[in-house]
């Protein structure tokens, strides 16, 4: 939903002093959407205003804020009692503008466009939502919290907001959460591009100049902040890859590591088994021209040793 504001200084409005908005009351303007932008923000006007106005095309304007009390249901203390609506009578003698919202809505009789009546129905729910948030207090989207202007003043308003008010569709519509279906609107779409006010804002205008561009601001950030995480992920992928890489490389080293290892042992094997042990030293030297490489094994050189003394023995036999 989107709500253009439009209130300015000249537009009429005032404190509530304290009371709660509980009342929704509709309204019919009796001319177009235009002269009722104009009438609300004219310095000549010092009698009326309302807090919103939903045209023919379904565009929503504002120019009273929830929070402000507008000029649409005004009441002599006097003709209080007198007014159709239950609620209004409870309170008298409040004048009913201190807890109303007022929409009007653009047109004579109250024959409502599909446009301007789905776009009712969401403004409704939003005033009731708003009321919720900026008070804490439910606005009862029902026939006696939903009026029309007649309900109030019955004496100087029987016409507001006209015979040919959607009224039963309008209660069923607001009694479900469903979104009215519209057809064959062509100017909604147009309104779609626009920013959304900021909720809080309330119609004040200044202020909601600054929450759109802080709005603005924080979308930007959004977005960056949305890229850094976005290159971060990628980082993180990539760093991931790299650790895989890592893994698999350190793999590969510790295979080699092994296989060095082993290699390593064979040949601290096979350098014990090729020294010659000091007790077949003799011997060695004795057939030394046999042994070419002194390499072999304990058995070996005690063989070696063994066939060594044996001739060594026959030849001191020999020579006695
Ligand atoms: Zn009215």
């Amino acid at each position: 939903m989107n709500i253009i504001q439009k209130g300015n200084a000249h537009t009429n409005s005032s404190s509530r002093e304290g009371h709660v908005p509980f009342i929704i009351v509709d309204h019919i303007s009796a001319g177009s959407m235009s002269s009722m932008d104009s009438w609300f923000t004219s310095p000549s006007n010092t009698v009326s205003s309302a807090h919103f106005g939903v045209s023919k095309s379904g565009k929503i304007h504002q120019y009273v804020p929830i929070t402000r009390m507008a000029w649409a249901n005004g009441l002599t203390t006097d003709a209080i009692p007198k007014a159709a609506a239950s609620l209004v009578r409870q309170n008298a003698p409040v004048n009913p503008n201190k807890y109303t919202v007022s929409i009007e809505h653009e047109g004579t009789d109250g024959n409502l466009t599909e446009a301007q009546f789905a776009a009712t129905v969401e403004l409704h729910r939003f005033i009731a939502a708003e009321v919720k948030w900026l008070y804490g207090q439910a606005l009862l989207l029902d026939e006696q919290h939903v009026i029309g202007h007649f309900q109030v003043d019955p004496a100087r308003k029987p016409n507001c907001p006209g015979p040919k008010f959607p009224w039963s569709r309008l209660y069923q519509a607001l009694s479900s959460s469903e979104s009215v279906r519209i057809e064959n609107v062509p100017d909604v779409k147009e309104e779609m591009g626009e920013r959304p006010i900021p909720r809080g804002s309330d119609g004040n205008r200044e202020e909601a100049a600054n929450m759109t561009t802080e709005n603005a601001t924080l979308s930007a950030r959004m977005i960056k902040l949305e890229e850094a995480a976005q290159t971060t992920a990628e980082r993180i992928k990539l760093l991931e890859g790299r650790v895989h890489q890592a893994e698999a490389q350190w793999n590969e080293l510790r295979k080699t590591n092994q296989l060095l290892s082993n290699q390593l042992h064979q040949l601290v094997l096979k350098l014990e088994a090729s020294s010659v042990p000091a007790w077949a030293e003799e011997a060695f030297s004795f057939y030394s021209d046999f042994i070419h490489e002194p390499s072999g094994t304990t058995e070996f050189w005690r063989l070696l040793t063994i066939m060594y003394r044996a001739r060594i023995a026959s030849v001191v036999q020999t020579s006695k």
